[in-house]
């Protein structure tokens, strides 16, 4: 890795070695995920302004009204998503500035991953580019359509909040598959919600409240 990349003073390994501690003091057990989050240097997928904040747990903007999820949030999710076994074909909402992308895609087999402002996806696509991450396909269109051409997925993560669990997703979520979305009115009471799809319906179940922007329509050129 490049020194940029690696990190030094409030970016170093060091800094993220103790934002993995406190991960785990907050109940994030799982091994490979800590591992992951152990080496992806959090900090270049923020601004350089910001960069000394990166591995504080907190959600810091990254443009267009848009902000980088909490390390904690990040680890919570992929943990909830992974808990029943390894996944090979994974969907994900809101690319943003890829942070969770690059965490997922390292963890999974594949990952497809959908964003609606176009700028934050070409600075997401550069930083896997940097980080040597492969396995990732990307488009820029609205997410509440999914991604039909490679459905069904085992997998579906979303970093925005909707109103209610979008009918496409659920449709693309393959049998015994995993979605974890969070739902609700942006700074209101948003709740955090993982579907498993059995052969015949759907099980939800809730893992409390969160804060997410919300899930918009449509999408933007940036
Ligand atoms: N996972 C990101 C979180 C980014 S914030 C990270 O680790 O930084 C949520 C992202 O979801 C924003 O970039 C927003 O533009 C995007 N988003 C919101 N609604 C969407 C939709 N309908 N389709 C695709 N992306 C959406």
């Amino acid at each position: 890795m490049t020194s940029s990349l690696q990190g030094s003073g409030m970016t170093s390994p060091r800094t993220r070695e103790r934002m993995v501690a406190r991960l785990a003091e907050q109940g994030i057990s799982n091994p490979q995920l800590l591992d992951v989050m152990r080496k992806v240097p959090r900090h270049i997928f923020v601004a350089e302004a910001l960069a000394s904040r990166a591995y504080d747990d907190d959600a810091l903007p990254i443009g267009y009204g848009q902000t980088i999820s909490h390390p904690y949030t990040v680890a919570k999710m992929t943990e909830l998503l992974l808990e029943n076994g390894p996944l090979t074909k994974v969907l994900e909402i809101g690319t943003g500035c890829g942070y969770q992308t690059a965490v997922l895609a390292q963890l999974v087999g594949k990952v497809y991953t959908v964003e609606r402002i176009l700028p934050l996806q070409r600075v997401a696509r550069s930083h896997m580019y940097d980080l040597l991450i492969k396995n990732i396909s990307y488009m820029h269109s609205d997410g509440g359509w999914g991604w039909a051409d490679y459905a069904p997925y085992d997998g579906i993560l979303v970093s925005a909040a909707p109103l209610e669990i979008p009918q496409m997703l659920l449709e693309q979520m393959a049998v015994g598959g995993v979605m974890v979305i969070p739902t609700g009115v942006s700074g209101g009471s948003q709740v955090l919600k993982r579907v498993t799809r059995t052969a015949s319906d759907y099980k939800i179940e809730d893992f409390g409240k969160v804060s997410f922007v919300p899930f918009k329509s449509g999408k933007e050129q940036g």
